[in-house]
């Protein structure tokens, strides 16, 4: 495989400016910021022949949700089997260090959606849990070019309630009721195999599915990573030999107790009943990989279909997590709630249609935001000037492209709580609010890949650029650069509030 390693520390370009809405550009100048457009229109379709063109590629993305990039058999976990990603990755280019832009689903999905950082594209969380109707996505830009646009998804953050189903036009949400462990991943994968085959599953139009002869984009979720880690057979035991409930102290007390950075508030205790009356903490380590080689099984059934129709050459494939997982970090258990690198850096498979580059390994830095931007590029359409993200393209060609992806991630809905992070490789500025107070730390995530030794104070120069540039991108005092107006948040019911409350949102 060859290597591409560029680690260059130098800012990324920022986003070009362009005139915002009013209030918007009241409140950048209070605060003498650069403003910058809350959304990005989707472009119309070229006239004529211009927009009809010989070869599109299909585009697939494949996006397992809660994957920790370290839990790859292709990025180092030699120790869990993950052969189909790894094909993938074979066959297309590996990114080493890719970064989501939030640890958490939402604000994740709809920057890879947008190729907008969360401060802009507005899905947040908190009273802000809908992406904006005008903002364009991938789907809407694909569909705007004839593809035939499909998604299955499996949790509510990715539901129409949040606006997440924009440019979908076959699109089914497979709730998380049923938890046994196989029905899922099983009716998520079944569905898009037999839509990409072009069979009609359920009620719907026909008009809804694949034409012949029509490229179609598909977006594809499992959800089974995410706990609580019930992989079924053969999976379940593949990595644990013990007995997990052999005696000792239940794990429950410790997830429960202050000891646990991220213990859920007493409405969510039961997103860790599933641990209830086991003792050994290796166990729920072991039965997160298990889901992990679970879900790679499902990806290489995905994959084969594609390959017996013939169409697994002329696709371009994206593999991505929205997010990763503290497993024992930071004190933090089984859950994803702060933006360090065990939440932030994601796996990265971009093939690339007709073997282009196959094989790549590359090292520089990149992100989530990136995605749409190769997308469009790739599928030989016009990228948008003001997205967050750049192309990809020239890099996996291995062009000499300069510049560097922004590489920000953010959580928190509220002024006065969130942590919003900075990555110049290989510093990081982090910058916690909470309680009245703002915490500024520094890693260097080469000599500290575990982010345990905050050098803001040896290295106070590197610190105060990254933090004057972190207050260039964002207003401390505001959530998001646009606070919607007309635009509601999104309306659960109790119901889906409840299933989202088991698994600790
Ligand atoms: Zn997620």
């Amino acid at each position: 495989m060859s290597r591409i390693i560029d680690t260059s520390p130098t800012p990324g370009k920022p986003p070009a400016m362009k005139t915002p809405r009013p209030f918007v550009r009241i409140l950048a100048l209070a605060l003498g910021l650069a403003a910058l457009p809350a959304t990005v229109a989707v472009p119309a379709l070229p006239a004529g022949d211009q927009g009809r063109r010989a070869f599109r590629p299909h585009v697939l993305v494949l996006a397992i949700d809660t994957l920790r990039a370290d839990h790859l058999h292709c990025l180092g976990k030699s120790d869990i089997a993950t052969p189909h990603m790894d094909g993938l990755a074979a066959d297309g280019v590996l990114f080493t260090r890719a970064h989501s832009t939030a640890p958490w689903t939402l604000p994740s999905f709809a920057s890879i959606y947008t190729g907008l950082r969360p401060y802009r594209h507005g899905a947040i969380g908190g009273d802000y849990a809908r992406l904006p109707r005008e903002t364009g996505t991938m789907a809407e830009y694909l569909r705007g070019q004839r593809y035939a646009t499909a998604a299955w998804v499996t949790i509510n953050w990715l539901n129409a309630q949040c606006g997440m189903n924009q440019g979908f036009k076959h699109f089914r949400f497979i709730g998380s009721t049923a938890r046994d462990g196989t029905a899922q991943a099983s009716a998520i994968t079944h569905q898009a195999m037999n839509w990409l085959d072009g069979k009609k599953t359920g009620r719907g139009r026909r008009s809804k599915y694949r034409q012949p002869g029509q490229p179609f984009f598909a977006f594809v979720h499992w959800f089974d990573v995410h706990a609580p880690y019930t992989p079924p057979a053969p999976f379940d035991r593949m990595y644990y030999e013990g007995d997990e409930k052999a005696g000792g102290t239940p794990v429950l007390d410790l997830l429960l107790s202050n000891r646990n950075k991220a213990r859920p508030k007493a409405q969510n205790a039961g997103m860790y009943d599933w641990l209830s009356g086991v003792t050994d903490l290796d166990f729920p380590v072991k039965q997160y990989a298990a889901g992990v080689s679970y879900v790679d099984d499902h990806v290489g059934r995905v994959l084969a279909k594609l390959k017996e129709r013939g169409e697994y050459d002329d696709t371009l494939i994206i593999l991505v997590s929205d997010h990763g997982e503290h497993l024992v970090d930071h004190g933090m258990y089984f859950t994803h709630k702060e933006p360090y690198q065990e939440t932030i850096h994601v796996p990265l498979i971009i093939k690339l249609p007709r073997g282009v580059a196959h094989g790549r390994v590359i090292e520089t830095p990149v992100s989530t935001l990136d995605i749409l931007p190769t997308v469009l590029e790739t599928c030989g359409l016009e990228v948008p000037g003001d997205l967050d993200g750049r192309s990809l393209l020239g890099l996996m060609r291995g062009e000499d492209v300069g510049g560097t992806s922004l590489l920000v991630s953010e959580r928190g809905a509220a002024p006065d709580d969130f942590t919003k992070t900075l990555i110049e490789w290989p510093w990081k500025l982090m910058v916690i609010k909470k309680d009245g107070r703002v915490e500024n730390r520094l890693y260097h995530l080469e000599d500290d890949p575990g982010e345990i030794h905050d050098v803001s104070r040896r290295h106070q120069q590197t610190a105060e650029r990254l933090r004057e540039r972190m207050w260039t991108l964002h207003d401390p005092e505001s959530p998001l650069l646009a606070v919607p107006g007309e635009e509601r948040p999104a309306e659960l019911d109790a119901a889906e509030r409840e299933k989202l409350r088991a698994l600790g949102y």
